[in-house]
């Protein structure tokens, strides 16, 4: 995973931006009303700086983001792009990708995980490092994010892999010759349902359910 957002990344948003692509359509409900994102209307454009690693060293780049009003309760809503964290200048791979490094590997100290395979990241102006305490900063708040938003997280995770067990299962049918009643249909129908979705959970499925039905 490259560790930073690209320029090109940024430039294409801010592109979006200038031809009036971005919608709200993507955003949730209002956190005050619960009115629908596609009621909302523009309120303004903010220019944020954002900090990129090119090279190994931390460049800032300016993009415009959006922020649109709920019509009912007046509430402000930025939008941010793939590649933000709302109050973070780092952008999302940078923060994540270091995060991850520390967490994901038992060894590792966090002078370890901001140290990447070309070197400590360094701001071109000051020429000061990336500070290892960033990262301790980043997990706490990453942590926060998603305490706070856990249900949401666990809600995308069903979805998406309700979506992923249809596509994976497909049309479910039964030859006519195997059955002479609907209620024989109808269970050969649920076996053979059964028995395709065991293959995504595990050979043991049977017996699970056997024992909890009992
Ligand atoms: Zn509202």
């Amino acid at each position: 995973m490259p560790l930073t957002a690209t320029l090109e990344d940024i430039k294409a948003y801010q592109q979006k931006v200038e031809k009036n692509k971005i919608n709200p359509h993507g955003l949730g409900p209002c956190p005050r009303c619960n009115l629908e994102s596609l009621f909302f209307k523009l309120h303004a454009y903010r220019e944020r700086r954002f900090l990129v690693i090119v090279d190994m060293l931390v460049k800032a780049v300016f993009c415009t983001l959006v922020r649109f009003r709920c019509t009912d309760c007046g509430k402000t809503i930025t939008s941010y792009p793939d590649f933000a964290i709302p109050h973070k200048h780092y952008t999302r791979q940078t923060i994540e990708g270091l995060c991850r490094a520390y967490v994901e590997n038992d060894q590792k100290t966090y002078q370890d995980a901001v140290m990447t395979d070309d070197g400590v990241p360094e701001r071109a102006v000051s020429g000061r490092m990336l500070a290892a305490s960033s990262i301790h900063r980043w997990i706490g708040t990453l942590a926060e994010l998603i305490r706070a938003d856990q249900d949401a997280l666990k809600k995308l995770l069903q979805e998406k892999l309700a979506a992923q067990l249809c596509r994976h299962l497909g049309p479910i049918q039964i030859p006519e010759k195997k059955h002479k009643t609907s209620h024989r249909k109808g269970c050969l129908l649920w076996c053979r349902w059964f028995f395709k979705i065991q293959a995504v959970l595990k050979n043991s499925a049977f017996t699970e359910f056997a024992i909890r039905s009992a």
